[in-house]
């Protein structure tokens, strides 16, 4: 970080006097190298000014492209497309879930389809209808889950907000809900009434604690029923 910083420096020929470095200041004594190790002189002290050009921060991603090197190499090997197991889970991105661990899934067990909040949007109606008739799943869970960043979300100032940053108003939609329970109830229902599906006699919904990592069923009764 600081061999970066002084490298950008060094190639914008900034200087300053010799002195003890404090507070926001970069400084070396001897030979300057840059990130690519390449020789850019000898600075004393550095400015870590805001008109400096900043390197960027380490990816994180940097760390993901190590780790899945690391996992190559233990990897089984390819499993055959279609889900071992006939079934389509969907669920919401949040970082907390873990689906493997959570469901004694394997590699090629499922189809996981997320989004903000596992709302069954047009969208995964679609990812549904592909994995059911292209893919011979038949069983679908729908899981949501307590604490969940969906959880009394205002879709209208979000959007609103959107549309006055970007001058552009989005064209989907992004509900959220107030009652867990009842939101997975009506998602289990859309599914089932979704008429491009040809499975819908196994659609089940569950309610996932991030506390404890238990699942708990959610009856089918139909929210129009209610
Ligand atoms: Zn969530």
């Amino acid at each position: 970080m600081r061999a970066a910083l002084l490298c950008a420096a060094a190639e914008l020929g900034v200087g300053a006097p010799g002195g003890q470095p404090a507070g926001d200041v970069a400084f070396a004594t001897g030979p300057v190298r840059c990130a690519h190790g390449r020789l850019r002189g000898s600075l004393r002290i550095v400015p870590d000014s805001p008109e400096l050009p900043q390197p960027p921060l380490e990816s994180v991603i940097d760390h993901v492209i190590e780790s899945n090197r690391q996992y190559a190499q233990t990897f089984p090997g390819p499993r055959p497309t279609p889900p071992a197991l006939h079934l389509a889970v969907v669920t919401c991105m949040d970082s907390r879930l873990d689906l493997f661990g959570a469901l004694g899934l394997q590699i090629g067990d499922a189809h996981l389809i997320r989004n903000a909040g596992g709302v069954v949007t047009d969208d995964v109606l679609r990812s549904l209808a592909i994995s059911q008739r292209l893919l011979g799943t038949r069983e679908i869970a729908v899981i949501h889950h307590t604490e969940c960043g969906m959880f009394n979300f205002d879709d209208v100032e979000f959007r609103y907000r959107l549309t006055k940053e970007s001058g552009i108003e989005p064209q989907w939609r992004v509900p959220g809900f107030t009652d867990l329970e009842l939101d997975v109830r009506i998602s289990v229902d859309r599914i089932k009434q979704s008429l491009w599906l040809e499975h819908r006699n196994s659609v089940r919904g569950f309610i996932f604690d991030v506390a404890s990592a238990e699942i708990t069923e959610i009856s089918h009764t139909s929210p129009i029923q209610d």
